[in-house]
């Protein structure tokens, strides 16, 4: 079975990724990680990358550099303070 997140689904034109909510708790719930944590998953598309819980490539070292976007957003909002 090939997973992809986000980005990498979107570029292939379908709704979304395999890798959103993959974690589960041990009641069955899906996991939310806060904003800027991932978790280490393996897609299809870019490699080994960290997703958010939503299955968003936040990898700044995956084979697309999908996390470049989100380290942008993140030099930005350190810059404003
Ligand atoms: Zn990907
Ligand atoms: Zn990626």
């Amino acid at each position: 079975m090939a997973d992809f997140c986000n980005q990498c689904a979107h570029e292939l034109g379908l709704p979304e990724g395999d890798l959103c909510y993959v974690r589960k708790d041990p009641d069955g719930k899906p996991m939310v990680l806060t904003p800027g944590e991932g978790w280490m998953e393996l897609c299809e598309g870019c490699g080994p990358c960290v997703v958010d819980s939503e299955g968003n490539c936040l990898s700044l070292h995956c084979d697309k550099r999908h996390g470049e976007v989100h380290y942008e957003l993140g030099t930005k909002a350190q810059n404003q303070t």
